[in-house]
């Protein structure tokens, strides 16, 4: 395969400054290929796409909700024609299994679908108004330019499910995509572009978060941001947004629990807390790390968990077969070998917990799914977001117990209960602390209009996708008209 090299979008231009460095994109199953060169945005090339953003708000917050809604249908059908190419190159990029990259390539298609019909949706209110004969609403506003900041590990779904709604209630954009995703996201500006986004409603400028995104936030013309990615960065960016008084939306880290009473159908909750953990080698957002389970029920279900694990191919990311794939990093990787080896001193670890040997691994950043057992719930990998295939088991003797477990993390995203106890399942869905809550599912996947977020250090406590998104993107006037 030949290497490409990325540019920035700007003003409806690609364009590659000369004085810029240079980073490399590489397949995380084969790290010997390189798959493009991606030029590191400066200073300049920023404030270029604020300007562009800026020029083009006032054009783009005119356009009818019906101009709007006609270019996110054809984002939408050029983005289900590319589907297989697409979700062959996250796979090569960033190591997703290419069956999940596909799927979420199709969840993208329904994200722009969404937001079309939103552009053409009713939105305000009437209010009764104090004074007889007055009319009084409230009307909803787009904001202006808004910073779109996004992480590597939904590079499809995330950075539309900011992109679709911004565009479809009137925003410009400035996107700074992770930048092991740059190459998805070079295509993604691509299919915008070709479906007739009129220039500067969305610029890509590509980098170092930590080199060029305090930048970004910083500058006068960009007036919200959007953030998915680690609380670390997350709670640097809320600080200058807060100093800017300009609005702010941060989803971050999870350390999310799936809880096991003993009444549980075993096989169901083992398959899916096995695939929560493991598909994608751990490395979402909503993945299961912890798994909470009534001590009496503890041997019964390890032996069910670690079968379904085993069941899961590890293989690279390209192959259909592949079900978790590599870590996108060497760091991250070496990052997951050193909790594992915490794992050997904090608990029992019953599978995985080295690299794989076979060849077929050597040139990529795989680790085996990892599986420890009687670890404290106190512990630092049962309270570190480690971002990978692995998996800490702790044990409780009452519900109450197994509750307060879950709820004893920083993070708050998501969280499960396997059970076919409704008095059960009601108390945990009053008590548990978290933002997205299941009942005999998988803590991963929310669908494509239902709210996401979630409490404590996992979200800044608004809500994206679905009805949610209009309370981020738009901004309230209220308008009294009187005789
Ligand atoms: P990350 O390191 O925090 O990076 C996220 C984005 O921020 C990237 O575009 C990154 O650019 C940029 N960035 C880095 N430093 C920055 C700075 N100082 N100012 C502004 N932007 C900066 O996270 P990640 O490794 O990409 O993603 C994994 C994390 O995302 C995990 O913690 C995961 O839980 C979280 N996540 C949360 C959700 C959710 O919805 N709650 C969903 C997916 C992922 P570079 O890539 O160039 O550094």
């Amino acid at each position: 395969m030949s290497t490409t090299t990325l540019a920035h979008y700007v003003a409806g231009e690609w364009i590659t400054p000369k004085d810029e460095e240079w980073g490399i994109d590489v397949n995380p199953s084969d790290a010997t290929q390189v798959l493009a060169q991606i030029p590191r945005g400066s200073a300049g090339v920023i404030d270029h796409a604020v300007q562009a953003a800026q020029s083009a708000f006032r054009g783009w917050k005119a356009k009818t909700g019906t101009e709007k809604a006609e270019i996110l249908h054809r984002a939408a059908n050029l983005l289900a024609e590319r589907r297989q190419e697409l979700g062959t190159l996250v796979a090569l990029e960033v190591g997703k299994p290419v069956g999940e990259a596909v799927a979420e390539v199709d969840r993208g298609v329904m994200i722009f679908r969404y937001f079309a019909a939103e552009a053409v949706h009713p939105i305000g209110q009437v209010i009764p108004a104090q004074k007889s004969g007055s009319l009084q609403f409230s009307l909803r506003q787009p904001i202006g330019p808004i910073a779109v900041i996004s992480p590597w590990n939904f590079p499809v779904a995330i950075p539309l499910w900011k992109i679709a709604p911004a565009l479809a209630y009137g925003n410009t954009i400035v996107w700074k995509p992770a930048e092991v995703a740059s190459f998805t996201a070079s295509k993604l500006a691509e299919v915008l572009a070709e479906a007739g986004l009129p220039a500067g409603v969305l610029n890509l400028v590509l980098g170092k978060g930590s080199a060029i995104g305090n930048q970004l936030i910083s500058h006068e013309g960009i007036r919200a941001v959007t953030f998915t990615g680690s609380d670390t960065v997350g709670m640097g960016i809320s600080e200058i947004a807060a100093r800017r008084n300009i609005k702010f939306q941060l989803e971050m880290g999870g350390k999310n629990a799936a809880i096991v009473l003993d009444d549980a159908d075993m096989d169901q909750a083992a398959k899916l807390i096995a695939a929560g953990a493991m598909r994608f080698a751990g490395q979402k957002c909503t993945a299961t790390s912890r798994a909470v389970v009534l001590s009496s029920a503890a041997d019964r279900f390890v032996d069910i968990l670690n079968k379904e694990i085993q069941a899961l191919p590890l293989a690279p990311a390209n192959d259909p077969k592949s079900a978790v794939g590599p870590l996108v990093t060497k760091d991250a990787m070496e990052k997951v070998a050193l909790y594992a080896d915490l794992g050997t001193k904090a608990g029992r670890v019953v599978l995985g917990g080295k690299r794989p040997d076979d060849n077929i691994y050597k040139n990529g950043f795989f680790f085996e799914p990892t599986v420890i057992v009687d670890v404290k719930p106190d512990d630092r990998i049962a309270q570190e977001e480690i971002f990978g295939p692995v998996l800490v088991v702790h044990q409780a003797k009452s519900v109450e117990e197994a509750i307060a477990i879950a709820n004893s993390s920083r993070y708050g995203l998501s969280v499960s209960l396997f059970t076919r106890d409704i008095n059960a399942a009601l108390q945990y869905i009053h008590e548990i602390d978290c933002g997205m809550v299941r009942v005999n599912g998988d803590t991963t996947g929310v669908d494509p209009h239902a709210p996401f977020g979630g409490m404590k250090f996992s979200s800044s406590h608004s809500r994206e996708q679905g009805p949610a998104a209009i309370e981020f993107f738009t901004e309230t006037k209220t308008v009294q008209i009187n005789a």
